[in-house]
């Protein structure tokens, strides 16, 4: 794999000297000219759920933040550094929808990529779940929620392409 995603950092984040573009192991690295430090670059760990209810219905939220606002996203957000998925899938659903889980099953991996001021790589852990108490409130980042049944899921509308390979499979 040939990115480039990284090309925008000029400075070693240590010393503060040039990066410089150099062949390190299989691939074409940032390397600091003055310490070695490498820059290495790998996919951002994100955990989203797949929560369903007694109907078999499937919860959106539709994205209040960039990228792609406005368009519908499974509730989810990053790993923070160090964080295990499960409780940070906890944590990021208290954050986002006020709702704590419960029947938390691994469902996938699907790696991504979106833009922000760089093509920024995702790799993004699914859960399914259910929800074992509170009601959704959206927070922030959420502008709206809605319980979608599977043959009336937006799968053009949404804001990441993994999100519709995921949900083709779980729907099946
Ligand atoms: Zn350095």
């Amino acid at each position: 794999m040939k990115s480039k995603s990284h090309s925008i950092f000029k400075f070693c984040p240590i010393c503060g000297a040039k990066l410089a573009k150099k062949k390190h192991d299989h691939l074409v690295r940032l390397v600091c000219t003055k310490c070695a430090f490498v820059y290495y670059q790998n996919s951002k760990p994100t955990v989203s759920a797949l929560i369903r209810n007694k109907k078999g219905e499937l919860l959106l939220v539709k994205r209040a933040v960039p990228p792609n606002k406005g368009s519908w996203d499974t509730p989810g957000g990053f790993l923070e550094d160090g964080e295990d998925p499960i409780p940070g899938l906890r944590r990021e659903m208290k954050e986002e929808l006020n709702v704590k889980l419960k029947n938390i099953k691994y469902f996938g991996i699907y790696t991504d990529f979106y833009f922000e001021r760089y093509k920024i790589y995702a790799l993004n852990i699914i859960y399914i779940c259910e929800i074992s108490s509170g009601n959704i409130k959206p927070q922030d980042d959420v502008s709206e929620f809605q319980w979608f049944k599977k043959r009336n899921i937006p799968y053009k509308k949404f804001a990441f392409r993994w999100i519709s390979k995921a949900l083709r499979e779980y729907s099946k």
